[in-house]
C-alpha cells in the first residue's frame, strides 16, 4: 500500500516551520482553540479557506460541504454552528460561495449525476424561487454567477433562522452573519453586503420568540 510519503514530508516541514517561527506554537495550539470566525464554503479543491484569508491554524472554525449548503435538518452543520457559536463564541460566520462552483452547475443541469441530486436539490429550490430574475438574464454565464449569490444568500438566511443564532442574539450575544463570493480567477473575494447581525433583519415569519 503506497503510503503517501510527498505529504507526510509536507507536513514534516510545515511542522518545522512553525515552530520555528514560534517555539510554542503547537504546545499553545493543543491547549485551546479561539477562533473568532466560522467559515461555511464549498468543498471545492480551489477555495481553501484558512489561505484565501490569510488566517493560521487556530484562527477559521471551518464546515465545508458540496456548495456551501445549510439545510435546516443537516445535523452536521447545526452541530458545528451550534459549536462555534455557543462554545467558542466566534462573533462573525461567514458563508462563503465561489464563482464557478461546479454543485450549482450540476444543480442548474437537467441531466443527473446521481446521489448528489438529493443535495443539490436545495440550490434548484433556489433557482425555482428566483426564475423569473435569472431566466431574463440572457448570457448563461452572468445567469450561472447569479445563482452563485442567490444560494449564498439563501444558506445565509438559513443560518439566521436556526435556533442556535437566534438564541446567541436574544441574549444579547454579538454575532453577524455575512455573505461572500470568491472569485476563481482573480483570487478576490467580494462582499454581498448582506450582512444580518439581528433578529429585525429577518422575514417575520422567521423569527422565533425565545425565552
Ligand atoms: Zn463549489
Amino acid at each position: 500500500m503506497k503510503k503517501l510519503p510527498l505529504l507526510f514530508e509536507n507536513n514534516r516541514l510545515w511542522a518545522k516551520s512553525q515552530v520555528e517561527q514560534n517555539a510554542s506554537f503547537f504546545k499553545d495550539m493543543a491547549k485551546v482553540q479561539d477562533p473568532n470566525y466560522l467559515w461555511i464554503g464549498c468543498s471545492d479543491s480551489r477555495v481553501p479557506a484558512n489561505e484565501i484569508v490569510g488566517l493560521a491554524a487556530g484562527e477559521l472554525f471551518v464546515h465545508r460541504n458540496v456548495a456551501n449548503l445549510f439545510p435546516h435538518t443537516d445535523f452536521s452543520a447545526l452541530s458545528v454552528l451550534e459549536y462555534a457559536v455557543d462554545l467558542l463564541q466566534v462573533e462573525h460566520i461567514i458563508v462563503c460561495g465561489h464563482y464557478g462552483c461546479g454543485g450549482v452547475k450540476a444543480a442548474m443541469q437537467e441531466h443527473g449525476l446521481g446521489l448528489v441530486d438529493n443535495w443539490l436539490r436545495h440550490i434548484r429550490d433556489v433557482y425555482d424561487r428566483f426564475k423569473e430574475e435569472l431566466e431574463k438574464m440572457e448570457d448563461p454565464i452572468d445567469r450561472f454567477n447569479r445563482l452563485v449569490e442567490l444560494n449564498v444568500r439563501q444558506q445565509l438566511l438559513n443560518v439566521c433562522h436556526t435556533t442556535i443564532i437566534q438564541k446567541a442574539w436574544a441574549k444579547g450575544q454579538p454575532l453577524c452573519v455575512h455573505g461572500w463570493i470568491y472569485d476563481l480567477e482573480s483570487g478576490f473575494l467580494k462582499d454581498l453586503n448582506c450582512c444580518v447581525s439581528n433578529v429585525a433583519q429577518l422575514e417575520k415569519i422567521y423569527r422565533l420568540e425565545i425565552m
